[in-house]
């Protein structure tokens, strides 16, 4: 399986970055040795002084399908979670200022974290699908899958142009703002709607 990830596809969070938002998909992968299951620990990597939570909603992929239309891309979901895509901010920072690609920055162990899956009805498809992200009970990051700037059914179409998807591969949609520094000791919890589907403590 695959880990594909999606960046500035909010325009509040491009902004906050300062990134210019992108008329195509910022797309980048991660590797499946990245994966952190809800629940389990995090360790707070050695070589950044700078980790970030990025709140997501990530999408499993159930059939293999490759150049697929946006008018059947939504059949190819069928769960839904929340996800942390954890990021070496200043890693990053360094890599993107140089022009190199990110991939230590982001697709480092544990930097893949996900929650619980909820069936992704047809009824959700139809929906605007309220997520948010609290650090040590406090919201941080609230977002809604109505500001994507490229919606799921888009994201999933695009990406298999490049790249054929597989049963069980992830699709991380992009973070809404609020993306904010993890220390030693912080509670992490996601949530769809009101539903509580992830949880990790920082070590
Ligand atoms: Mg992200």
């Amino acid at each position: 399986m695959k880990i594909i990830c999606i960046g500035r596809n909010y325009i509040d969070h491009a902004k906050e970055l300062d990134n210019a938002v992108p008329d195509t998909p910022v797309i980048f992968m991660k590797p499946p040795s990245a994966i952190l299951k809800s629940n389990k620990p995090f360790y707070i990597p050695e070589f950044s002084n700078n980790i970030h939570y990025e709140a997501e909603l990530v999408v499993k992929i159930a059939k293999n399908g490759k150049c697929v239309p946006q008018s059947s891309a939504m059949s190819y979901c069928k769960e839904i979670s929340l996800g942390v895509d954890f990021t070496a901010r200043d890693v990053q920072k360094q890599l993107k200022s140089k022009g190199l690609p990110w991939e230590i920055s982001k697709g480092f162990d544990q930097s893949a974290a996900f929650g619980s899956w909820l069936d992704f009805t047809d009824k959700m498809k139809k929906e605007n699908i309220e997520f948010s992200l609290k650090k040590n009970g406090n919201i941080v990051q609230m977002g809604n899958s109505k500001d994507m700037i490229f919606d799921i059914r888009y994201l999933v179409s695009y990406v298999s142009n490049f790249f054929k998807l597989q049963i069980g591969d992830l699709i991380y949609t992009g973070t809404p703002a609020g993306v904010g520094k993890v220390e030693t000791g912080d509670v992490l919890e996601g949530y769809i709607f009101d539903e509580p589907l992830f949880y990790c403590e920082i070590r």
